[in-house]
């Protein structure tokens, strides 16, 4: 039996400002040494007022706004109240039932369900958004032998937590559009997002339906601890299976949490899950109550920045790359802003000089556009990013600037190096920086498009070898291969080879 799958995810964002949520305390998620960034108000001694931080709700209403939220017109803080060992104050400062963001959507291309066949379709699907709110980090403990620490510098971080609807069907569709909200907070700046350091946090629930059916099931699996993609797509299907075997055998579930294990890759039951109740919720009565105006949120999603998406899609239409490439730069913000830069360097080029096999002097047809564009798109994923990830620097940080790299397709397209040649030019400009053609000078890379030397080389070649160019026009086709040799060794190996093939063709024709 093959049931349904009803997902939904809740995920926290860790925003990175200057100073905590409600103190003056530094946000700094890196620090080592614990206990640095505090002060009483985020340790919790009595007596403290908190104050809202702006720059927090700035960030959050830009989350917001991509994700297409309603914005609260007036939007409270609340007190969750719970009692553990990293939350000195008894209470946890975050929202209820007036969070800043309200209902949104997001679309997102899911990806063939598992089994399908290959080749399968993509599907464009929505995903509700519940809502987004504010409220602080815990801290962290400890555990050292029989004795556990406790490091409060994280207490008191700015959150964003973000509630998806139950829309997800597949856990890839799940790991998507998590994948999707990386890129988006990064766009945003307002989040490094590194599942790994903890700054975006992951909790999926799921429960099981037959098929056909439209009421959600009775209970709600809620799964801890998925600190990575991996694990997100891992944990959701390990629960599909546990589910699908105890339906099968006509148990009932409950709602319950379990935790991710990573090293064993399996849920283990860790508690019932509380209610809302169980949490008093009430009031923050130290915080005023936000209120935002609908011109000043309309003037902040007019100042939004092109998103992921808009981006992938953009690369696509405009520049003609297939998905798969718009993808890999999209997915890194700086080397698509690398990649443009590129772009506007050889669009430039392209209506402003006579480039031959491009196109004509001032034409900017598509056609030419998109083969310049792949050039550079494989040059940028390929190479570029491999000295990159050697490196392990930045496409903003390398020595190699846009220009240059223009610079170096335009020289291999006009013929002037040779692909193999280009290789070695961009790992020494990789190294050193410099200008290409300064490169390809001082290391001997250049090659000779330079069709009067070239014939004369030809002449020379077929005056000399009359012999095997009789060979040739006998009918023996490898003789040519013997001759462009020649020519080429006249040349000391810098000749276009196209051009030499061309032009002895032409002579023997
Ligand atoms: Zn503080």
């Amino acid at each position: 039996m093959t049931y349904e799958s009803i997902i939904g995810l809740e995920i926290h964002v860790q925003l990175k400002t200057k100073s905590k949520m409600f103190c003056g305390s530094k946000n700094d998620p890196d620090e080592r040494e614990p206990n640095i960034n505090i002060c009483e108000v985020c340790s919790g001694q009595p007596g403290v007022l908190p104050v809202i931080n702006r720059e927090a709700v700035h960030k959050a209403l830009l989350v917001g706004l991509a994700l297409d939220c309603q914005i609260a017109e007036y939007s409270k803080f609340d007190r969750k109240n719970y009692f553990y060992p990293d939350l000195p104050k008894g209470y946890q400062i975050s929202q209820y039932d007036q969070p800043i963001c309200g209902k949104g959507w997001v679309e997102i291309d899911s990806p063939p369900r598992a089994g399908a066949r290959r080749g399968g379709e993509k599907t464009r699907r929505t995903i509700r958004i519940n809502r987004a709110h504010l409220e602080e980090d815990a801290g962290k403990l400890i555990h050292e032998g029989n004795t556990t620490l406790v490091d409060l510098n994280r207490a008191g971080v700015p959150l964003l937590e973000i509630v998806t609807e139950p829309d997800f069907r597949d856990p890839a569709e799940a790991k998507t559009f998590l994948h999707n909200l990386r890129n988006t907070v990064r766009y945003l700046g307002v989040s490094d997002a590194d599942m790994e350091k903890g700054h975006l946090r992951c909790d999926a629930n799921i429960s099981l339906r037959n098929p056909g059916e439209t009421e959600l099931p009775g209970y709600k699996v809620e799964i801890k601890n998925l600190n990575s993609f991996k694990a997100v797509e891992a944990g959701l299907n390990y629960e599909i299976a546990r589910q699908t075997e105890l339906l099968a055998v006509g148990e009932k579930l409950i709602n319950e949490t379990r935790g991710w294990d990573d090293v064993q890759s399996m849920t283990v039951a860790q508690r019932s899950k509380e209610e809302a109740h169980d949490y008093r919720y009430f009031p923050e009565p130290d915080l005023p109550i936000m209120h935002f105006v609908r011109e000043e949120i309309e003037k902040l999603r007019a100042e939004l920045p092109e998103l992921p998406a808009q981006k992938l899609e953009r690369f696509q239409t405009e520049y003609g790359l297939p998905e798969k490439d718009a993808e890999v730069l999209v997915n890194e913000r700086s080397l698509a802003e690398y990649f443009e830069e590129v772009m506007s360097e050889l669009e430039e080029w392209l209506s402003s000089s006579p480039s031959p096999g491009v196109g004509r002097v001032g034409e900017r047809s598509d056609e030419s556009i998109h083969k310049l564009a792949k050039q550079a798109v494989n040059w940028i994923t390929g190479d570029f990013q491999a000295l990159l990830k050697v490196a392990g620097t930045d496409a903003r940080d390398a020595k190699i600037t846009p220009e240059n790299l223009a610079e170096l397709i335009k020289m291999i397209h006009k013929g002037e190096v040779s692909g193999a040649a280009g290789k070695k030019i961009l790992t020494i400009m990789f190294e050193r920086g410099g200008d290409p053609s300064n490169i390809a000078r001082d290391e001997g890379l250049g090659q000779v498009s330079d069709e009067e030397a070239i014939v004369v080389a030809v002449d020379k070649v077929i005056a000399e070898n009359p012999k095997v160019v009789a060979d040739f026009l006998s009918g023996k086709k490898p003789a040519l291969g013997f001759l462009v040799g020649k020519v080429m060794a006249e040349m000391k190996g810098q000749a276009n080879p196209q051009m030499v093939n061309s032009v002895l063709s032409k002579k023997l024709g």
